[in-house]
């Protein structure tokens, strides 16, 4: 759950009136949306065909499907199960499950476990977005930080099973599952043929297709500092997802200073190294949420090598001072309309 002071969407997206005109011929586009609750934010998914209407539904119980199976907040979930049985054995999961668990491992592997899917003690310890949410002690993160390692999370292909070895480890796919939801929902729309689309889970964008099967969407990215809706950039993009990861989204403040949901696996703390958000555009938005979570945690310096050479994604820093970096030349895909953020490319 959200705190009071969240809300659920992060990015904007520019769908500039009700009844868009589209192309020469006069015929005009109309959104058909469909806004639900799920995965602890406010999920959207619009279509623009009136015969896609159907399909809404269908998409949405593919996020029912992978909220039961994943989240770490109900009690009867398979990953709340393998955390229920840490210290104690393995478990049988679905192929689903056992899958994006292999991705997170990798995931944790390429970033130096920056990025980590047994990141949960720690987010239990800190219990950002929820009541009672307050400052850890030292000896209480080091404590969680010990029960933080992806390579002791044990995986068995052979058998779809999986164990976490030490009593109190916890898997926790946050900064991941969203994302995957958002590949299931777009998996049915496209199975059914629905041409284009958007899906909006909580800042997970997926744009179907393109813009009402005439060239590029233009998805805004949040100004971390403003009014929701206010945006610092736009992104141009078809048939892909962009995600974002910003330090605005969960947080809490005590005695003046704002702790937020993303944590350091080093420090066992909300990461502080001057980033504001990253957003990440690919084709994956599963791997595009993961991403955005783990460039955060890894820094700009990192993060923009990381990224540059990672040739299926491309990245768009926002720093604290304003300065805006792109891991690829943003030529056509990324421009800036807030004109206190400095794109900064001179130095690449
Ligand atoms: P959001 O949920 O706002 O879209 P993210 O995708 O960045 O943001 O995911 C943040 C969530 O991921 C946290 O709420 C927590 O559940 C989990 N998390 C926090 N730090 C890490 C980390 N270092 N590695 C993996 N997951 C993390
Ligand atoms: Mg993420």
């Amino acid at each position: 759950m959200k705190s009071g002071k969240t809300s659920a969407t992060i990015i904007l997206i520019l769908i500039v009136s009700l009844s868009v005109s589209c192309g020469g011929d006069g015929a005009s586009v109309q959104p058909y949306s469909e806004t639900r609750f799920a995965l602890g934010t406010t999920c959207s998914i619009t279509v623009y065909r009136k015969k896609d209407m159907k399909h809404l539904g269908e998409a949405f119980e593919a996020v029912n499907r992978v909220e039961n199976l994943m989240s770490v907040n109900l009690e009867d979930s398979e990953i709340s199960g393998l955390n229920n049985a840490a210290g104690k054995g393995r478990v049988e999961l679905s192929g689903e499950t056992f899958s994006l668990l292999e991705k997170s491992k990798a995931f944790a592997a390429v970033s130096g476990g920056a990025f980590d899917p047994t990141v949960g003690p720690l987010v239990s310890l800190w219990n950002i977005g929820n009541e009672g949410a307050r400052v850890s002690g030292r000896r209480e993160i080091l404590d969680a930080l010990t029960l933080v390692d992806y390579r002791r999370l044990e995986l068995f292909p052979d058998t779809s099973t999986a164990a976490l070895p030490l009593e109190g480890m916890k898997v926790d796919l946050g900064a991941i599952a969203k994302g995957y939801a958002a590949d299931a929902a777009v998996k049915v729309l496209r199975d059914a043929g629905v041409p284009y689309g958007i899906v909006n889970f909580g800042g997970n964008v997926y744009a179907l297709g393109e813009r009402y099967g005439e060239g590029p969407w233009r998805i805004g990215i949040q100004d971390p500092e403003d009014e929701r809706g206010n945006y610092v950039g736009i992104v141009k993009i078809e048939d892909q997802a962009v995600v974002t990861s910003g330090k605005y989204e969960r947080f809490f403040v005590e005695d003046g200073v704002r702790y937020h949901h993303i944590l350091s696996t080093l420090d066992g703390k909300p990461v502080d190294n001057g980033i504001a958000s990253v957003t990440v555009v690919d084709r994956d938005s599963a791997r595009a949420d993961a991403f955005s979570t783990l460039l955060f945690v890894l820094g700009l310096e990192e993060g923009m090598r990381l990224a540059a050479e990672t040739p299926y994604l491309r990245a768009v820093f926002i720093m604290e001072d304003k300065s805006v970096y792109t891991s690829m030349d943003p030529g056509t895909w990324f421009s800036i309309n807030d004109d206190r953020y400095t794109l900064k490319g001179e130095e690449r």
